[in-house]
């Protein structure tokens, strides 16, 4: 295949890049890896390719198999809820073979699978998932939000890791069938704003203990009860407040309260894989979370670098709001994401958009904001708030959905977050409110793809 000069995207901010090469680099079979833009793009196969002659993934082949044993129903807010152990009634699962592609997919009952103990996922993290909602609106109607952006992003993550490729649309189609079957009695629609947690995964299932590109795969996805964690106490507050706020200064309450990483803990790198959801990006990053809820957090804040980049919270993207020390200006402001150290979240996507497209002029007493994707430091974030030019900040992702952060611990510092309206800034309400009333259908929007229940 001839190599394509491809001209690297020019940096949006005016600060150095982080170590990128400094000639002009073109992808060649030689030099091409996945370690960037350029790289992922030329590592995804073209769409018709579907290479040497093997089957596409087609949701139109689909089996069906319906559940003999009905599983109960949980109550909102139970024991089994907050487990986060309960499947609903049905899953989909595809095969992948080197030698044939795709086998057809099937719907069938929930329950366990079985895989040799050579399993490649099991030894090299040969493994990729998404996360997303199934909502019960207020209109009775159960909806999807921007699906189509989770089943691209979860083709990126798969060429990643050396998974099978396949057509987003087919994997959307899948998810849908599913829900449209489990929705009705999952999602009673006396239960209006509920929701269920869709997780679609793929695995390497080779037995074969030799370290090389799976031969085959296992694409499948769930239907789990999960607690709305909006709702869900944080952990209590941590024990003292430290640094420039005196003794006087009493820890916030609510909230979310992070505990920034350490220097000798990174959680994804320039030419890493911090961009893709694979699980190889968690496992490793227990530890720091197990510590920070220990010490009374919720959450870590991953900080890049010695200059420490703020890159996100948790497996949610970070947003700050302040006030531009230079223009006056209040600004939304967000990690990038050409260093690829980030997970671009669905969420964030749409905060940026709706926030771009109806802030910025004023809305009532609310002042318009400029929505900046830059990268900040720590050092940035504490010289605005030792000004009093730090507004609010928030976590956003599918699982904390929009959270109110209330404090920031950071190298032996505790910075409270200013929550102008108790449990939350005025901005964190509002980009929460848009998003609710999308998702809950109250409000139409494209971005939320209605689901027919089967009936
Ligand atoms: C999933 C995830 C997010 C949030 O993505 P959404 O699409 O908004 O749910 C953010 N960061 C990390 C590391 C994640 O895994």
């Amino acid at each position: 295949m001839a190599p394509i000069a491809i001209t690297p995207e020019p940096s949006r901010s005016a600060t150095p890049q982080l170590k990128t090469p400094t000639t002009a680099w073109s992808p060649t079979e030689d030099n091409v890896s996945s370690l960037t833009l350029a790289g992922i793009e030329h590592a995804l196969p073209s769409k018709n390719a579907s290479s040497a002659g093997q089957a596409p993934l087609d949701a139109s082949l689909l089996q069906i198999e319906l559940t003999q044993s009905p599983r109960a129903v949980p109550a909102p807010e139970s024991p089994e809820v907050a487990a986060q152990k309960t499947c609903t009634d049905h899953m989909i699962t595809a095969r992948w073979t080197l030698e044939h592609g795709w086998h057809a997919p099937e719907l069938k009952p929930y329950g366990a699978f079985s895989i040799m103990p050579t399993a490649s996922v099991l030894h090299y993290a040969t493994e990729c998932f998404e996360g997303l909602k199934l909502y019960r609106g207020f209109d009775g109607k159960l909806r999807l939000f921007r699906i189509s952006r989770n089943c691209q992003r979860m083709r990126k993550s798969a060429a990643r890791i050396a998974l099978p490729d396949f057509e987003p649309k087919e994997l959307e189609k899948l998810i849908i069938r599913l829900c449209a079957q489990d929705g009705e009695k999952w999602l009673p629609k006396e239960r209006p704003g509920s929701f269920l947690y869709v997780r679609p995964t793929c695995i390497a299932t080779d037995e074969a203990l030799g370290v090389q590109r799976p031969q085959e795969a296992l694409l499948y996805v769930i239907l789990a009860c999960f607690p709305d964690m909006t709702k869900s106490k944080s952990a209590p507050a941590p024990p003292a407040l430290n640094g420039a706020s005196n003794g006087t200064k009493k820890a916030p309450s609510s909230g979310l309260k992070l505990l920034a990483s350490t220097e000798d803990s990174i959680r994804a790198w320039p030419g890493g894989f911090g961009y893709a959801k694979v699980g190889a990006n968690y496992g490793p990053s227990l530890v720091a979370q197990g510590e920070a809820r220990a010490r009374g957090f919720d959450q870590v804040l991953w900080l890049f670098g010695s200059e420490s980049y703020v890159t996100e919270a948790g497996a949610s993207n970070f947003f700050v709001v302040w006030r531009n020390k230079t223009t006056g200006r209040l600004e939304l402001v967000t990690a990038p994401l050409e260093e690829r150290i980030i997970l671009e979240g669905v969420t964030r996507a749409s905060v940026l958009e709706l926030t771009r497209s109806r802030l910025s002029e004023a809305m009532g007493d609310v002042e318009a904001l400029d929505v900046v994707e830059k990268r900040f430091t720590m050092a940035d974030v504490v010289s605005a708030y030792r000004e009093g030019r730090l507004v609010e900040a928030f976590a956003a992702g599918t699982a904390f959905f929009i959270a109110p952060v209330s404090l920031i611990h950071f190298r032996g510092e505790d910075l409270v977050v200013p929550t102008e309206e108790g449990e939350s800034g005025v901005y964190t309400r509002v980009v929460k409110e848009w998003l609710v009333n999308i998702m809950y259908g109250k409000e139409t929007h494209e971005w939320g793809v209605v689901v027919d229940e089967v009936a």
